[in-house]
């Protein structure tokens, strides 16, 4: 099969064949029918966070199960399924007391580098990423890295809610537990963002103010349930988010991974408020508060997959576009071919795009 290999950080991702064995007691085999493009790919593309190499990336999927493991019972070959790369063992300490997002078994959720599921008849070995490696016509995965889903859910839809749309919607919903009538700022509206912003939107927030660099992306965001967008290039971000909400959010959520932005989402806060970061600052990386703001009660927390329990949120997010309450529709700018990938990461680069996805049957 085809699969996107990285061979050097900073270097174009390389078409190349690859295998997989055959699926371990608790393994599925999955047919990738479609695989979401995601910053964080690009983040270790461009060596800002550190991976064995070689790898095939990618971590953002749907397909269909083709072959089970002796002891998998929870899917059978034909299920379509939503990979995620939060993997779960259900037993350690984290997993009983439902974090699973935070689960410390290292014989299930693989530490980079640990897993020997890719083979490429070459001596030197080839890395799955975060135990998925979604940029290949097939993955083999844990059975508690996939969720099963109605099958009339299109499955390019389905391929974001993998990362992006369960990552901004769930830092809202699940991390920070937005309620009802509470004030929103989202800085950065990619696909994560752009979730968000919807998610927010869903959650009943009051004021969801927008901030991005891009017009075309705030007019977007405007669609999803922002009411008020903010362009960096108009002034002090904090000072306009402040100037409209008469002193402070009672939630920020920074979806970039930058340290400005970071420092922004904290500084632009009410008294009590809480930002939630959910942008992968380049590792190593150190942020700086004004110790002051702590004495109002402000706080800082970071948000892994939108804290997710990807088994009960997936599906109930699908619930929620079929109900015409999540636009998932809005977040595809382009459906690619697996050999136009690094066209669609230049793109993202670029700014231009929400999401581009690999339509792997196209
Ligand atoms: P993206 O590239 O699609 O979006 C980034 C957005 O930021 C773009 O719309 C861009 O126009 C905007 N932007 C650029 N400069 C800006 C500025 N100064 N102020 C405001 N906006 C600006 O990225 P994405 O795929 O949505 O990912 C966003 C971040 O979330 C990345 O850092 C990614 O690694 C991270 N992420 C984290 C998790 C997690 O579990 N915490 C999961 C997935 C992604
Ligand atoms: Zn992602």
């Amino acid at each position: 099969m085809k699969a996107a290999v990285l061979h050097e950080v900073n270097k174009p991702l390389v078409i190349e064949d690859v295998s997989v064995p055959n699926p371990g007691p608790r393994e599925v085999l999955i047919r990738t029918k479609v695989a979401g493009l995601c910053h964080s790919d690009l983040h270790f593309m461009e060596g800002l966070y550190p991976h064995p190499l070689p790898a095939v990336l990618g971590h953002e999927s749907a397909g269909v199960v083709e072959k089970v493991g002796s002891d998998v019972t929870y899917v059978k070959p034909g299920d379509h399924v939503v990979t995620c790369l939060s993997v779960f063992c259900g037993t350690c300490d984290n997993c009983t007391t439902g974090r699973t997002v935070l689960c410390t078994d290292t014989t299930v959720k693989m530490l980079p580098g640990q897993s020997n599921r890719l083979s490429w008849g070459r001596k030197e070995k080839l890395n799955q990423f975060l135990n998925l490696s979604s940029f290949a016509e097939q993955m083999l995965v844990h059975e508690n890295a996939i969720v099963k889903i109605r099958k009339d859910m299109p499955l390019e839809l389905a391929a974001l809610i993998g990362c992006g749309v369960i990552t901004g919607y769930g830092a809202v919903v699940n991390t920070a537990k937005v309620t009802a009538g509470e004030s929103v700022v989202v800085i950065g509206c990619g696909g994560v963002g752009m979730a968000a912003i919807n998610g927010a939107e869903i959650a009943g927030a009051g004021r969801i103010i927008a901030v991005d660099t891009n017009p075309a992306k705030l007019q977007l965001a405007t669609k999803l349930g922002a009411t008020d967008i903010v362009d960096p290039r108009n002034g002090d971000v904090v000072q306009q988010v402040r100037d409209l909400t008469g002193g402070g959010v009672h939630h920020s959520f920074e979806v970039l991974g930058r340290k400005e932005t970071a420092e922004q989402a904290f500084a632009m806060l009410a008294p009590g408020g809480t930002a939630t970061i959910v942008g992968m600052i380049p590792f190593g990386q150190k942020i700086e508060l004004h110790g002051f703001d702590f004495l109002r009660e402000r706080k800082i927390q970071g948000s892994s997959m939108g804290s997710n329990h990807f088994r009960v949120d997936m599906p109930r997010l699908i619930e929620f576009y079929m109900r015409g309450k999540l636009h998932l529709e809005d977040w595809i700018s382009a459906k690619l071919k697996l050999s136009e990938i690094n066209e669609g990461f230049a793109n993202m680069k670029a700014g231009k795009t929400v999401r581009s996805v690999i339509m792997f049957d196209a």
